[in-house]
């Protein structure tokens, strides 16, 4: 292909949004870290953060709670580029891969990519899990309410909505201090 046909062919920015979770060292902060790697990526720019929220953990018992929160990219990266830079970012954070479901120090998953179905490998989209849970569900309702779950045909809102509400209301605000 001719060279001058780079920006022609260069992929239109697309909206994602995105899952954060930490429940190890310093939650906040690494949450925090995250945000600010993932805007410092030349392809990424993050529009919209959520409030932290702090919610009991999923899997093993005792372990500490998670602070959770969910943000809007606008990104000229496909969805498998943007997965790897999600790793990246959590493999810099220092997580180490352990157990599934196990406590760590930064979690970055990919809910929803524009509007897109993605059944890959390493890689699906929507995340199959965020309509069954309130710390995904609270936090993108917050930012996005009217993001669209292409399977379901919902809203974020409308899935929050349906939310059994002891799972909604186990989703707490961070006190601010
Ligand atoms: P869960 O996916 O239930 O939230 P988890 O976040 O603890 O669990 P991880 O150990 O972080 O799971 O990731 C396991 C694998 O999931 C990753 O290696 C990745 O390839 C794959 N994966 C599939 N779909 C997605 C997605 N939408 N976002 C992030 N990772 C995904
Ligand atoms: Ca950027
Ligand atoms: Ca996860
Ligand atoms: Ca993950």
């Amino acid at each position: 292909m001719p060279l001058g046909y780079a920006a022609i062919t260069e992929r239109a920015p697309v909206i994602a949004y995105l899952g954060l979770g930490a429940n190890l060292g310093d939650p906040v902060r690494q949450l925090s870290e995250a945000l600010e790697r993932l805007n410092a990526a030349e392809e990424v720019e993050v529009t919209r953060v959520s409030a932290f929220y702090r919610n009991p953990p999923l899997g093993p018992p005792d372990q500490p709670w998670y602070v959770n929160a969910a943000a809007r990219v606008r990104t000229r990266l496909g969805p498998e580029e943007l997965l790897r830079l999600l790793q990246q970012v959590e493999a810099a954070l220092g997580r180490v891969r352990g157990e599934h479901w196990g406590p760590r120090r930064l979690d970055l998953d990919l809910l929803l990519y524009n509007g897109e179905v993605i059944f890959a490998p390493n890689l699906v989209v929507p995340h199959p899990e965020m309509h069954r849970r309130g710390f995904v569900l609270v936090p993108l309702a917050e930012i996005a309410p009217q993001a669209w779950h292409p399977v379901l045909g919902k809203s974020a809102g409308d899935l929050l909505a349906e939310l059994n509400p002891a799972d909604r209301a186990a989703v707490q605000p961070l006190a601010a201090d």
